[in-house]
């Protein structure tokens, strides 16, 4: 087990945040996940998971033992005619993972294609985009009890998955690694979500009149790389916000002073609104701060143009959430975990 002591959390977080991390290990097996916490429960260190680093904001220097988990390894755990119950380690990229399990030609997570980070995080908040979520492919995960190394099976109704949401995330938040995920994929009649966003006119685009799971991945890649700021060139960790779901009696409040205020559905008596939209309402899109900014053409994303420290970040989306509940009388909750 190799311990790097003191190194910088540069490059291994979207938003290019600069932080010191106190003990830094990787793990590329259950057995090295076994001896990082043996030397965490002997150092008496306080532990912290970091994936792709695509979810999470940093404030301050970690004072803990990271684990980077780089667990590898993609197999098929069972098939029939009509499935395939396909294993991922947690450290597999998710897009690469996607595009893997398309060019065999197995289909529900073509809507889920370029979304950052590792498969080990895709429970955590149940990861969703254009009208898929994981849950809706989700067959069980293995994980690793922190405290005493402890292996387990959770199933779909365990997680407790909700919108951006699982019980890693509520009450066994910090409990638990994520070692493995299982998903049970269409192998034919694959049911094709095209409705949602711009999907159907980035088809008509692409002159697609008979969409395949290929030519869906494909359309939401172009959306989202022309919509999207690539972390790559300008540090974000994609929707700040969640999309925040209220009452149908706000939503007619608001309707009052935003004819046009964007809603949708969200089961009785509720809708859910577009966070970006009130975000851009209230004149935050483009806003900067010094290196701390809201993004030109995506609201919702809060982004570092170069040298933002976490906390001016943090600052600038609790500045975010008071104005839009002052304006709205809605308050937004964040996406991203901060540390
Ligand atoms: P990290 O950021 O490394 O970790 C996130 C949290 O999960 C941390 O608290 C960490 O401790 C914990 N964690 C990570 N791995 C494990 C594990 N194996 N076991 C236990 N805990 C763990 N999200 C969406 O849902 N939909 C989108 O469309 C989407 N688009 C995005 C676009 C951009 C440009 C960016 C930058 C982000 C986007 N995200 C989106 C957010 C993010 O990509 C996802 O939430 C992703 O699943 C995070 O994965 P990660 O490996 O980077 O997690
Ligand atoms: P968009 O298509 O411009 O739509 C704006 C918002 O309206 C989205 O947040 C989406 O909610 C909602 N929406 C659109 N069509 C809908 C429909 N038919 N029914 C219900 N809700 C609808 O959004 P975008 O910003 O370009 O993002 C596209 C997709 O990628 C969205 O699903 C979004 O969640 C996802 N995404 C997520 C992140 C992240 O970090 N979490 C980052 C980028 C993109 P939902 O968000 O609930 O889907």
């Amino acid at each position: 087990m190799n311990i790097q002591k003191g190194t910088s959390l540069f490059g291994l977080n979207t938003f290019g945040m600069k932080a010191t991390i106190a003990q830094l290990a990787k793990a590329t097996s259950l057995e090295d996940v076994q001896s990082i916490l043996e030397y965490q429960y002997k150092n008496k260190m306080p532990l912290f998971i970091l994936g792709g680093g695509s979810n999470i904001l940093f404030t301050k220097d970690v004072e803990a033992l990271v684990l980077l988990n780089r667990l590898k390894g993609i197999s098929v755990r069972e098939q029939n005619e009509d499935y395939v119950w396909v294993e991922a380690c947690a450290g597999e990229n998710w897009h690469q993972f996607v595009q893997h399990c398309i060019q065999q030609n197995w289909g529900g997570m073509e809507n889920l294609s370029l979304i950052p980070g590792n498969v080990g995080a895709s429970p955590m908040q149940n990861i969703g985009a254009y009208g898929v979520e994981i849950k809706d492919v989700f067959h069980s995960l293995e994980a690793v009890r922190l405290r005493d190394g402890q292996v387990r099976e959770f199933s779909a109704e365990e997680c407790r998955f909700g919108y951006r949401e699982s019980i890693f995330k509520q009450e066994e938040k910090g409990n638990w690694l994520i070692s493995k995920v299982t998903y049970r994929l269409t192998r034919k009649n694959h049911v094709l979500k095209t409705e949602y966003g711009a999907i159907l006119s980035e088809l008509e685009k692409m002159k697609i009149t008979h969409p395949d799971i290929q030519s869906i991945s494909k359309a939401v890649i172009q959306i989202r790389q022309s919509k999207l700021p690539d972390p790559a060139e300008i540090g974000n960790a994609g929707s700040f916000f969640k999309n925040p779901v209220i009452e149908l009696e706000l939503l007619e409040n608001i309707k009052l002073n935003h004819p046009d205020c964007v809603n949708y559905p969200a089961g009785e008596g509720k809708v859910k609104l577009a966070a970006g939209w009130l975000i851009e309402k209230a004149g935050w899109k483009g806003y900067r701060k010094g290196d701390a900014g809201v993004h030109k053409n995506q609201a919702l994303v809060l982004v570092n143009y170069g040298h933002a420290k976490g906390d001016e970040i943090a600052s600038l989306a609790d500045q975010i959430i008071e104005d839009i509940l002052i304006k709205f009388g809605v308050k937004l909750e964040k996406e991203v975990n901060i540390y």
